[in-house]
């Protein structure tokens, strides 16, 4: 994830200081909210199978937890770096607190390619890592989950190594496990999912009909496929994706089903022979509808935001936008939907999973779909109308619905008096 100069723990600390003053709140709420509160940084050293030690670097932060345990996902990625990581622990603790889930925000990171190991030296990176931040883990501590390269495989590697030095089996230790060992229904697709349900409702907003709406993907992991799914599933065509691989177009639309099935055959999307070829400038350019940026950071720049015909932005990766490509997508009346609202679907699943791990009854995946969906909508509606009431971004008004929720919270505790929150 190139963060092309950018610091992306310098980018949400402005944001979070404009969304405080947009709230008319006194400074002192951006003072509590501008660090995270605990920052570890472990070392872990592998001895790979050709002999030699490397040592590998990794964090994990914990943002704020005056609404409950802290919360998010660990990434492996040789761009991995402390600020990234404090800031992917304040956005986590937005997404929460947007939401409304009774959780704070995490992240964790190792700086590696996970191309660099083989199976054995990947499993045993991931138990090392876990044993390093045992101390400041646990279900009501902090709470990790899959983020970019990490899997299911990986989260049930490292709950089986905190459950050898634990004793016994703790399932609510981490989410996006394996379902057989307390993973849920539908975590594997939430987050997707829940970009095309904020999807559905901005284009209910813009009167675009999605039925004969056009998109495009950057990025086709995870949370890239399941969007491509569900795009394809309400009736989208889906006419460009771009990866690292490379990128594809059909101005008729790609057969989603049948790129799923050849990617999950080991194949990389630039292989895929029924389109042209497409680079990721030429695709973020298209006359479209919607442009999902589903990979890394940075991607939407002041150099790329003038080239964007899309109706609609969403942000499914973690801050694919600088402050100035946002600025530039909102002069043109682009509708941004801000990653903290967009990908939120996953962090809300991981919830329902650490719910149904503590009360150990596990719900139906319907049961699982529809309360995400309920989550989904409300958030996007309280938003949406801080947006109207403030005359505000989109994202500036995701910002301000986070941080009322967390001021509430501050309030209740007894950290802040009256007079810091006179005009909210
Ligand atoms: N890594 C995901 C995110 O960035 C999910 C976090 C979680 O499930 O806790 O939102």
């Amino acid at each position: 994830m190139s963060t092309h100069g950018k610091n992306p723990y310098e980018i949400v600390q402005e944001l979070l200081k404009e969304s405080v003053n947009g709230l008319g709140l006194d400074e002192s709420i951006y003072q509590i909210l501008k660090k995270p509160m605990r920052v570890l940084e472990v070392s872990i050293p592998i001895r790979k199978d050709n002999g030699d030690i490397v040592n590998y670097t990794g964090y994990r932060s914990q943002h704020l937890d005056i609404l409950g345990p802290t919360k998010g996902g660990i990434r492996f990625h040789p761009e991995v770096n402390i600020d990234e990581v404090r800031a992917l622990s304040i956005w986590m603790s937005m997404k929460s607190a947007i939401i409304q889930l009774p959780l704070g925000g995490g992240k964790g990171g190792v700086i590696v390619n996970p191309n660099d190991l083989n199976e054995r030296e990947l499993e045993e990176l991931s138990r090392s890592y876990i044993r390093k931040i045992t101390p400041i883990i646990g279900p009501k501590k902090d709470i990790p989950a899959p983020d970019m390269n990490t899997t299911p495989e990986i989260m049930a590697w490292m709950i089986d190594e905190y459950d050898k030095l634990n004793g016994y089996n703790v399932p609510g230790l981490l989410t996006g496990k394996p379902i057989i060992i307390g993973g849920s229904q539908g975590r594997l697709e939430a987050t997707g999912r829940g970009v095309v349900i904020t999807i559905r409702e901005a284009a209910n907003a813009i009167n675009l009909d999605l039925s004969q709406a056009t998109a495009a993907i950057q990025g086709f992991g995870n949370v890239g496929s399941a969007t491509a799914h569900f795009l394809h599933e309400s009736g989208v065509k889906v006419v460009a994706i771009t990866d690292e691989s490379g990128g594809i177009y059909n101005e008729n639309g790609i057969n989603i089903p049948e790129l799923t099935e050849f990617v999950a055959e080991g194949n990389v999307i630039a292989d895929y022979e029924k389109c042209e070829s497409i680079s990721n400038e030429k695709m973020f350019a298209l006359p479209i509808d919607i442009l999902i940026p589903a990979a890394i950071e940075n991607q939407i720049t002041k150099e790329t935001a003038p080239t964007i015909q899309a109706k609609i932005v969403a942000e499914a990766a973690n801050g694919p936008s600088t402050p100035e490509g946002n600025d530039i997508l909102e002069e043109n009346g682009v509708f941004i939907i801000p990653d903290i609202l967009c990908n939120a679907g996953g962090v809300t699943v991981s919830y329902f999973e650490w719910v149904q791990n503590t009360m150990n009854y596990y719900w139906k995946e319907e049961k699982v779909n529809r309360e995400l969906e309920e989550k989904m909508i409300s958030a996007f509606k309280r938003v949406y109308e801080m947006k109207e009431e403030k005359k505000s971004g989109m994202r500036q008004a995701a910002y301000m619905v986070g941080i009322k929720h967390l001021v509430l919270a501050l309030k209740a505790r007894g950290w802040i008096k009256n007079g810091d929150l006179s005009k909210m």
